[in-house]
């Protein structure tokens, strides 16, 4: 099923781009990759009793909600603030996430606050668990709206059998005992409960804010954020590395130009590794620039017999994929 390339396009290009970055933006006092993957790896794991979660307790304030057992390796980020907290994407929908934070802030002994969510994107990966909050933010978009109230439906008709059975072993993680791949869906998510944000706008968690940066891309209802106070940044599946999964390439090098300045610290990302070596934007974007001018080195990349087209130049890969992104 579409989204099921999708995972694997991810992994593909992960592996084709191999070359990781080895220096920062030169405005960016960027923490180095070596530290970035022994925080990753030495984080603290915080117990929950969903069984399905692991959470990480990261610098800044920031836990992760992984989901390690499912090949998307999909990552929600809970962020602490002295009013509100902060719940960037919502997960799979496999296990209840909100479980995961109850217990999250019993084991850390957090105070109970008011939850903004807000939805990265609207793949099915991201907001699976919108149906456990009151409200959920997004943009004014019709196709995220569509996402959202339309939901995913059950069984061979959502596709999630497919989605599931090709995952083998789940790494050796369990899913909740009540979770069946032939019945899992996800709900239609009221209309009236949506709420939207506007590029610029700040979401204000009281002592700390995140501004938000819109990004058109990877879908037309992306949102990163980014906390100036610390320079901390969440790229969604946007930007997550040196390596693209868009439906456009032109609109990615306008998203890659809305970022370009941004002195980014500390970069979280959405799938695989929770922290990454804060993006190259700059060079990034003269890579992609480079690619429009059809400097790239075409290739490919396949998944059961469908041949995609990958672009790659200067240690960054691009794959075109819109009809795989905006189902
Ligand atoms: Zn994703």
């Amino acid at each position: 099923m579409r989204n099921l390339f999708l995972t694997v396009i991810l992994s593909a290009i992960t592996v084709a781009c191999a070359e990781t970055e080895q220096s920062t933006n030169a405005s960016a006092p960027s923490v180095e990759s070596a530290t970035v993957q022994d925080l990753v790896d030495t984080a603290e794991r915080i117990e929950n009793s969903t069984g399905w979660f692991e959470i990480l307790k990261l610098p800044n304030d920031v836990y992760a909600l992984w989901e390690p057992g499912h090949v998307e390796k999909v990552n929600s980020f809970f962020v602490l603030g002295s009013d509100r907290d902060l719940l960037y994407d919502t997960g799979m929908g496999i296990a209840r996430i909100s479980q995961a934070i109850d217990d999250l802030r019993k084991q850390e002994n957090l105070p109970t606050k008011p939850i903004i969510v807000v939805n990265s994107h609207n793949h099915l990966d991201h907001n699976g668990g919108n149906q456990e909050f009151a409200e959920i933010w997004t943009v004014n978009e019709p196709w995220a709206i569509r996402r959202l109230t339309s939901g995913v439906r059950g069984g061979e008709e959502g596709g999630f059998v497919s989605y599931w059975s090709q995952l083998r072993d789940h790494d050796g993680v369990e899913p909740p005992a009540d979770f069946s791949p032939d019945t899992h869906a996800i709900p239609p998510y009221p209309e009236d409960q949506i709420r939207f944000l506007d590029d610029n706008e700040k979401v204000d968690l009281g002592d700390r804010q995140f501004a938000v940066i819109r990004t058109f891309s990877h879908s037309p209802d992306g949102i990163a954020l980014y906390g100036a106070q610390e320079n901390l940044f969440f790229g969604g599946d946007t930007f997550y590395g040196p390596e693209y999964l868009i439906t456009d390439i032109n609109l990615l090098a306008a998203d890659l130009k809305r970022i370009e300045t941004l002195p980014i610290e500390w970069h979280y990302a959405s799938h695989g590794a929770q922290l990454i070596t804060a993006m190259q934007q700059g060079k990034h974007l003269a890579a992609v620039s480079r690619m429009i001018n059809g400097e790239g080195e075409t290739g490919s990349t396949t998944f059961a017999g469908f041949e995609i087209p990958m672009q790659q130049l200067d240690g960054v890969a691009v794959v075109v994929a819109p009809e795989l992104l905006l189902y």
